[in-house]
Order: C-alpha cells, then structure tokens, then sequence
C-alpha cells in the first residue's frame, strides 16, 4: 500500500540546526533557528511567563476542554494587534495553534467560504511555508517582487508595481513586521501607499503578524500596518502568534481573526471556522492561553512583559552594532550597512550558496543556505569568531 511513495520536502533550516548539534567544534555558532537566545547563547524563557505560570499552578486552574479560546484571551489578543481605537470593528477570532495553526485555519477558511479570486499573492522570497501552507489548503499562490538584492532592501519600484497590476479580488499575504527571511520591512510611507494602490482593487489582506514586538521591540509601533489598512476600509484577516514575542514558541498559542462588515456577518464565519478546527485538531491547548490571560490581567506583568521584549530586541540591535564594527575593524571592504539597515530577528545577508557552505562546512557558522542568520545566536563571546568568518569567506 505504501509503496514508491516520495521522501517529503525536507525542512532546509531544521536539517542545518540537526547537523550543528551534532559538530564537534567547541567555535560552532548557530544562526539558523529563528529563536531567541541570550547572551550566553542559551534560549531565553521570560520572566513573565515563569510569574504566569506559578500564578496558574497557585489559582489550581482547570484544563477543561478549550473551545475555540475563551472570551477574554480572544478580545486582550486581538486589542494587542487593533489598539484600543479599532477595539469596536465588527470581528471574529479563535484562538489557534500559535501563527502556523492560525495562518492554515484562517486559509481553510478562505477556500470554502471567499467568494473572490482564490490567488494568493506571497512577498519573494518569503517564510518558506507560506505557499505551500494556501496550495495544501486548495488556494493558489503566485508571488510579488518584495525584495531587491543590490540594496538588500525592498525593493520598492517593483513592489508598488506588482500590487498595481494585482488582479481585483484576489488576496495578498503581507508580513507586518520583522519579515522573514528578508529582515526588511515597509516603512509607515510605504505601507500608506501600498494601501492606497489596493484601495480600490477590493483585495483581501492577510497580515502575517509572527513577530509583533520584535521589530521595534514595541507591540504598539509594530501594528502600524495592520491598523492602517484596516481604519483604510480594507478586507483583513490576520494571523497572530505568542511564539515570538513571548517566546513560547512550543507551547503553539495564537490566533486567527477575520475582520468583517457586520456583527451577522461574523457568526457564519466563526461556526465554520470552529468546525474546521475541530475536524483537524480539535480545541486549541490552553495552556498557553492562560499564561496569556494571566499577562493581560495583571499591570505588573504586562509591564515586566513589555520591558522583556525591549531587553531582547535591544539585546539584537547591540549585536548588529558590535557586529558591524568588528568587520570594519578587522579591515573587511565588503558592505555591510545592511546589518544595520534591516530590522527583526534576522539579517539577510546576500551571501552566495557557495559562501554560506563555506560558513558551515569550513567554520562552523550555521546558517540557511539563502544566507539568512539569526542574530540572537550572535554574542560578545563569538562575534570576533563570527565577524572573521564572514570576512574570510566574502574576501
Ligand atoms: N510566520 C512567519 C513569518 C514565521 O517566521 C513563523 C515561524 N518561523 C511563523 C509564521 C509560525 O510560527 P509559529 O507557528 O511558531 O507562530
């Protein structure tokens, strides 16, 4: 029965990390696993959510099954993307498998029930699931031009000019903040005029919003987009995640919510959103939402919360800083003002496939093969280690 079936994709960034862990070499740095590590190079468990947790054992909070979330994880959760000026749009959301869950379910959801053209538009290059995530689910994909490799930057002529020739009625994937792979994203001019290209076309927009906070390390300055396009009267359904910005990144809580016209408009929405979960996994943990919950309840922990997430991305800024100035000391002529230029957990770095198995197989220095490093493996103890390497390589 199971005959000639073909291997599946492999995971590009999990095999790398696999093949770190088991490298000998006491220099090895890992900069492929899009996760927060701390400056001794060990993953970061906030403070906050330790607080929570002990506050969820001290209350003997029940597990009950999780329905599609509870009422208030579902309302401080979508108040943390729309800000209080929005809090009062017609809306629906359950909570989810943290961003992946959320993006799929919300995708399933555009399958059966959007009326428009099923095309969605993905940034190139962009998170490598993001395609076959809407093919698996029946929606097709095509791409726009988001990046340009000389600047390493966006890539702005050819991004207007994509979303000019978008057909009506399709949908467009746009990753709020902290862009993966690309580290490069659209300043608050650019959002305007990308909403003003897609007012009239009667596109779905659907925010990707892994990283909120991870950006400017403010949740608040980071949903410039998604609160522009919506006070702009665009169609927005977004993804939203816990993985990131409180680094609960296994215990998979987030949520998907769809924006719509009226309050009766919703409720369709919302049942068949409930039955597509739970035909595939059922309620969402709850785990994760408590810890949540238990955030949003209390002042203190919202702030120990928010001054943990500046900690980390300060934390990212000073290691682009040191980074930068370790390959100008060391005399490398390459440019580098990319480093600086671009924001979030990631630098792209625009080196070649050769450069980076170079990186891994002469140095020790993981990276994805698309030249993408994650900074939060970086720190003062390996950066002369890792600024020499990238020197030696791009020579
Ligand atoms: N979107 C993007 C752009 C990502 O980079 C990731 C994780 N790497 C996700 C979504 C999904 O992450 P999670 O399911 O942990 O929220």
């Amino acid at each position: 029965w199971w005959k000639d079936v073909p291997l599946g994709p492999p995971d590009v960034i999990l095999g790398i990390y696999e093949a770190h862990k088991v490298d000998p070499n006491p220099n090895k740095v890992d900069l492929t696993v899009g996760a927060y590590r701390c400056e001794n190079g060990k993953p970061y468990v906030l403070k906050t959510v330790l607080q929570a947790e002990q506050n969820i054992v001290d209350k003997q909070l029940d597990k009950e099954y999780n329905d599609i979330g509870s009422e208030y994880f579902r309302e401080v959760t979508y108040r943390l993307a729309v800000g209080e000026e929005l809090c009062d749009r017609p809306h629906v959301s359950v909570q989810s498998i943290s961003g992946s869950g959320s993006i799929k379910i919300a995708a399933e959801v555009i399958k059966r029930l959007y009326k428009g053209n099923q095309l969605v538009f993905i940034p190139n290059p962009s998170w490598v699931y993001h395609a076959p995530m809407f093919e698996l689910s029946g929606v097709n994909t095509a791409f726009y031009r988001y990046y340009d490799e000389r600047s390493h930057y966006i890539d702005h002529s050819g991004l207007m000019t994509d979303l000019t020739y978008m057909p009506d009625n399709s949908i467009v994937l746009f990753q709020m903040v902290g862009h993966n792979p690309t580290a490069s994203d659209p300043s608050p001019e650019q959002w305007r005029e990308m909403s003003r290209i897609l007012k009239n076309k009667n596109v779905l927009v659907f925010f990707d919003m892994a990283y909120q906070g991870f950006g400017s390390g403010c949740t608040e300055t980071d949903a410039y987009a998604v609160r522009h396009f919506i006070k702009e009267g665009h169609k927005v359904v977004f993804a939203q995640s816990y993985s990131k910005n409180l680094g609960m990144y296994s215990v998979r809580v987030g949520a998907a919510t769809f924006m719509v016209d009226g309050k009766d408009d919703g409720q369709p929405i919302l049942d068949q959103m409930k039955h597509l979960a739970m035909c595939s996994y059922g309620q969402p943990p709850i785990h994760g939402s408590q810890v949540v919950e238990e955030i949003f309840r209390d002042k203190n922990l919202q702030k120990s919360w928010h001054e943990e997430l500046h900690m980390m991305v300060d934390r990212i800024k000073k290691m682009r800083e040191l980074l930068t100035m370790k390959l100008k000391a060391i005399g490398s002529s390459h440019d580098w003002s990319h480093i600086m230029k671009q924001q979030g957990m990631f630098f792209f770095s625009g080196l070649s496939v050769e450069q980076c198995e170079k990186l891994i197989n002469d140095h020790s220095i993981y990276v994805v093969k698309n030249g993408r490093m994650a900074i939060p493996g970086i720190n003062e103890k390996n950066v002369d280690y890792v600024a020499q390497c990238l020197h030696q390589v791009t020579k």
